[in-house]
């Protein structure tokens, strides 16, 4: 795996890339790797000639400075897990190198997409995404780029960034990869002590209870029942729990108000801020 710091490298491997057609598939993730991120490793290699990962910290999709601060960095463990995976190419950059002219982010009109669930409350995250992941497409120019479903909104939010731009690059979003308890896999959940992680699966538990059940209770009964369970746990505090459009992440009343809806869950366990969601059809 060849592996580079800065972006005029990188452009020169791919333009080498390219000039031999060669089809470029990549993965953007803020390391600390685990089978999620590889999952979509995987994926890319399927379908596409070369992949390459990218593992930068972006300051600019953090709301909170103490999560920037404390988000686990893991940069050797992270090499052999991508050399394991057959990856390409592996982009480091410093902050230096994605932002050269200082850590500044512009406000993106996603209007409605970016009013609900996560974008109402995390204040100028998603513009912190776009404005990441721009720059490193402007700098990759992949034919194709992979995102986890776990972050539903954000590849929702990136599909709009590349009808916005223009860009002809193709989205492809990968399944959520859960532990064997269900917990959905996170960088963050490293954080979680033993207590923490116990609170942490009655999340994915109250997600799969609701999958379970739709077909004879309504969703309000549904969501009240996962939220008496919840708020019984004093780790857990939930700052989401809807049903929305899985087409524009609007929220719904009931099931049959979208052809695809979806359960969308944020809640901090401890200090510790965790998402999932669940498609019911
Ligand atoms: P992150 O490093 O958390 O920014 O994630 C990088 C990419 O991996 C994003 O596209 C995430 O949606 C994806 N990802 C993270 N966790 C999972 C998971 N449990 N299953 C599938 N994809 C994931």
């Amino acid at each position: 795996m060849k592996i580079f710091h800065n972006k005029a490298d990188l452009k020169k491997e791919i333009a080498f890339l390219k000039a031999q057609k060669k089809t470029v598939g990549f993965v953007p993730t803020m390391g600390s790797l685990h089978k999620g991120h590889l999952s979509l490793i995987h994926l890319a290699k399927e379908q596409c000639d070369t992949v390459l990962c990218s593992i930068f910290i972006n300051p600019t999709q953090f709301n909170d400075q103490k999560d920037y601060n404390l988000y686990p960095r893991h940069e050797e463990n992270d090499i052999k897990l991508l050399k394991n995976e057959n990856c390409d190419l592996l982009y480091l950059p410093l902050v230096d190198d994605i932002y050269p002219d200082g850590v500044q982010k512009k406000t993106y009109p996603l209007n409605n997409l970016g009013n609900v669930l996560e974008g109402a409350f995390r204040k100028g995250h998603f513009d912190g995404v776009i404005e990441v992941v721009k720059r490193l497409f402007d700098i990759v120019e992949p034919d194709r780029a992979y995102f986890g479903l776990k972050d539903f909104q954000q590849l929702a939010v990136v599909r709009w960034m590349v009808d916005y731009f223009g860009l002809n690059i193709e989205i492809i979003g990968g399944p959520i990869i859960r532990n064997n308890n269900g917990l959905a896999l996170s960088s963050r959940n490293e954080r979680l002590n033993s207590e923490q992680l116990k609170s942490a699966l009655k999340l994915s538990k109250g997600l799969f209870y609701i999958k379970d059940n739709y077909k004879t209770e309504t969703f309000k009964t549904l969501r009240q029942n996962v939220l008496n369970d919840l708020e019984k746990d004093p780790l857990i505090r939930i700052e989401y729990l809807e049903l929305a459009d899985s087409s524009n992440l609007q929220p719904i009343k009931d099931y049959s108000q979208a052809a695809s809806p979806g359960v969308f869950l944020a809640a901090k366990v401890g200090e510790i801020r965790l998402i999932d969601n669940i498609i019911l059809f």
